[in-house]
């Protein structure tokens, strides 16, 4: 039985002014049957870790270097992040695609060095509106899993989110077939490539414009085991009934 999962990704949002809104959360979430992660941005991942302590609300990491350590200005290893408290880390999500020029096999070193030092990761792959309306979606999304999960993933240590790059910010998103066409293509690679216990064990979070509003019907799609949740995952009260939906 795959565990559910709420994922909040606060991008590059939040200083210490939104740590009571976690704290909320925190309260609210202290004993809850689903696993709720918020990963906030790296400079307040410690301060978060904190306020989360001795709730069932866990704190991630939105990126980390593929290296130990080394001459990287600006970035954070895997062992940093969880050093701060973190339990997960994103990691090849659309806009560090976009905006780092991330490629698969980046993200997959990325992979590695979370779960190295015991992170969860939790892989991003989608396609673009222009990839969907040339039925090239599961070509896409097979090439995206292929090259950036790697071999030594676990039922434990990987999560996959598929999040269409469309969808992200958007308010668009896509219909509960396509949605689950896509999750029951990932879940069949999976055990492909992995196994049975690997590929049914593995949790699947879909991404993209997740609301209160349409949470259920989402979840209620086969293989959606959660969500990873961008604009709503800011405020407690908009977090909190899409946790309830799971
Ligand atoms: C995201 O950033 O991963 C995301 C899904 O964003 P939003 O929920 O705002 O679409």
């Amino acid at each position: 039985m795959r565990q559910k999962l709420a994922a909040g990704n606060w991008k590059m949002n939040g200083t210490s002014a939104m740590l009571p809104e976690l704290k909320a959360l925190a309260e609210a979430y202290g004993t809850a049957g689903v696993e709720v992660l918020i990963c906030p941005p790296a400079a307040l991942l410690h301060r978060a870790a904190v306020v989360v302590s001795d709730s069932a609300v866990a704190v991630g990491g939105q990126d980390c270097h593929a290296a130990v350590s080394g001459a990287h200005t600006g970035d954070n290893s895997a062992e940093m992040l969880k050093d701060a408290g973190a339990s997960a880390v994103i990691l090849g999500h659309s806009e560090r695609r976009t905006d780092h020029s991330e490629r698969d096999a980046a993200v997959c070193a990325k992979a590695e060095a979370a779960m190295a030092v015991g992170l969860t990761a939790i892989v991003c792959l989608g396609e673009s509106l222009q990839q969907r309306e040339a039925g090239e979606t599961l070509t896409v999304i097979g090439a995206q899993l292929q090259g950036s999960v790697p071999d030594g993933s676990t039922a434990d240590n990987l999560v996959i989110a598929y999040e269409p790059i469309w969808a992200i910010g958007t308010g668009k998103v896509p219909t509960l077939e396509q949605i689950g066409e896509v999750h029951g293509f990932l879940r069949a690679q999976l055990v492909a490539r992995f196994g049975d216990e690997l590929g049914t064990g593995v949790r699947l979070l879909y991404g993209g414009s997740v609301k209160p509003g349409n949470a259920a019907e989402i979840f209620a799609v086969e293989d959606v085991d959660g969500a990873l949740v961008g604009g709503a995952s800011l405020k407690a009260a908009d977090f909190a009934p899409i946790i309830a939906a799971l």
